[in-house]
């Protein structure tokens, strides 16, 4: 998939991922309007029962109120002047006598109180409550403690009396908790939404992710063989050329030609040689079941080999190899064939990416249960955002098109892969235009101990 494509598939994910995130959103936003509908409904339900029970309640309270304001008058007390009167069975109740159904404020709350609760109760309304009525007209009110009006949020304010067309008494009932009551009946949907979403976005971003990480194996691996192609194919022409040469009758078979062409082969057939060990070294560490052949090892013994190997390639470079073996103890249990590429590979770094004349020191120290080796130059060095991905198979810092130094990117991962088997770490230093320094440190027994930095 081309970069482009990427950019507009993941454009499109993500443009529909949002639509299904608001879409949940709404949804959710509206689930809760629903069950704020159904519980206002549900409450005026209730109250609409409890307002008939309540009214039944003072009607009861009036007709013994009439009775007694009767015999008031028969006993001669003038004060009760303005009684009521009735029409057509309809009571028609003077001001202050409606003011009275608080003949006895606190039995009328307790009445009020238990009609209230056990209609709750019958429909599965368990919430704290508390109601008040209201005389809006004379300004009183049956308990002082609780809301008088509906400027409370969550009240709900009911007339008191049917036949109180001017609704002077009201009773007003709030419910503290009910947008949490509400919230709680859908809080187990809007936790799956919530998980819901997560999981999208997490799917989403995983396979952006491996979208992205896939594309640039692939190109990483297109890199590694054009890169491969293009090295093995110069010594192969070079080959033979010298092999037509050395076969061509017109040329001349001096001992000196001989011996030019000869060298020449011998050189581009280990160049070949070397080409081929890289590969294969990075083949087997992938190998799951790769076993090392585990022995008492002398490291400075492979090291000084390793430099004795190499240190032409610094020569032809006019710089050199130091050695600095201060470790007391050098001998560790270890793979010496798989350690030795592990120099070798940071010596043949060091000297590759270096554009002066490479001056390389190689050091050893022993810690306590560890032997560190210590490898050190003056080269390119490496930017820090680099730093992390080297020990990445195939990675090769970008130096544009043209690679000056050759490689494949696989040598500092093979050294990483081999280090972590025994037991070890691997970390560097570097800075760019300076140099770099890598720091190995291995266990002397593999097997008992580990060495971490
Ligand atoms: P390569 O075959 O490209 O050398 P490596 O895995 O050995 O592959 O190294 C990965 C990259 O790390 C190299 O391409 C190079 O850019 C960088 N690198 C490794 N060693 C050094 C060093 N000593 N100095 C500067 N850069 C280095």
């Amino acid at each position: 998939m081309s970069k482009k494509k990427i950019i507009i598939v993941t454009l499109f994910a993500a443009i529909l991922l949002m639509g299904m995130v608001a879409l949940q959103l709404n949804w959710i936003k509206s689930a809760m309007l629903i069950k704020e509908k159904d519980f206002n409904n549900e409450v005026q339900n209730v109250f609409n029962t409890v307002m008939t029970k309540v009214n039944h309640h003072e009607q009861k309270c009036m007709q013994q109120r009439m009775v007694k304001l009767m015999r008031e008058q028969n006993t001669g007390n003038q004060n009760v002047g303005r009684v009521f009167g009735m029409n057509s069975g309809v009571i028609h109740i003077e001001t202050d006598i409606v003011n009275s159904i608080f003949d006895d404020k606190k039995t009328s709350y307790i009445s009020i109180d238990t009609i209230i609760k056990n209609e709750l109760k019958k429909r599965n309304i368990k919430l704290d409550y508390s109601f008040n009525v209201f005389d809006k007209y004379n300004n009183i009110s049956l308990v002082d403690s609780v809301p008088q009006n509906a400027d409370h949020t969550n009240t709900y304010v009911f007339p008191f009396l049917s036949n109180d067309i001017m609704h002077q008494l009201v009773l007003v009932v709030s419910f503290p908790n009910e947008k949490a009551f509400i919230f709680k009946q859908i809080s187990l949907m809007i936790l799956l939404s919530l998980l819901l979403i997560i999981g999208m976005v997490y799917i989403f971003s995983y396979s952006i992710s491996t979208i992205i990480k896939q594309e640039k194996v692939s190109e990483m691996k297109n890199d590694f063989i054009n890169n491969m192609t293009h090295e093995f194919k110069t010594p192969i022409s070079t080959i033979s050329l010298a092999c037509q040469a050395l076969t061509d009758k017109d040329i001349p078979k001096t001992r000196d030609i001989y011996d030019t062409y000869i060298g020449i082969i011998n050189e581009e057939n280990h160049r070949l040689g070397n080409m081929a060990e890289k590969i294969l070294q990075s083949a087997v560490v992938d190998k799951p079941g790769l076993t090392l052949k585990v022995d008492e090892v002398d490291l400075h013994k492979i090291i000084n080999e390793s430099v004795k190997n190499i240190e032409i390639q610094a020569k032809q470079k006019h710089g050199g190899i130091r050695t600095n073996l201060n470790a007391t103890h050098a001998t560790i249990l270890a793979d010496a064939v798989h350690v030795g590429n592990v120099i070798y590979n940071l010596l043949d770094n060091a000297i590759k990416y270096s554009k002066r004349e490479p001056d390389i020191v190689i050091s050893t120290v022993s810690h306590d249960k560890c032997i560190e080796i210590i490898v050190a130059d003056n080269g390119i060095g490496i930017s820090k955002a680099n730093q992390k991905k080297i020990f990445e198979k195939l990675f090769r810092v970008s130096t544009g098109n043209i690679h000056e130094v050759k490689g494949f990117g696989l040598g500092l991962s093979y050294v990483k892969a081999i280090v972590d088997r025994h037991r070890g770490s691997i970390t560097l230093d570097s800075q760019v235009g300076k140099g770099t320094t890598f720091y190995v440190k291995l266990p002397f027994d593999m097997n008992t101990n580990q060495c971490y930095y």
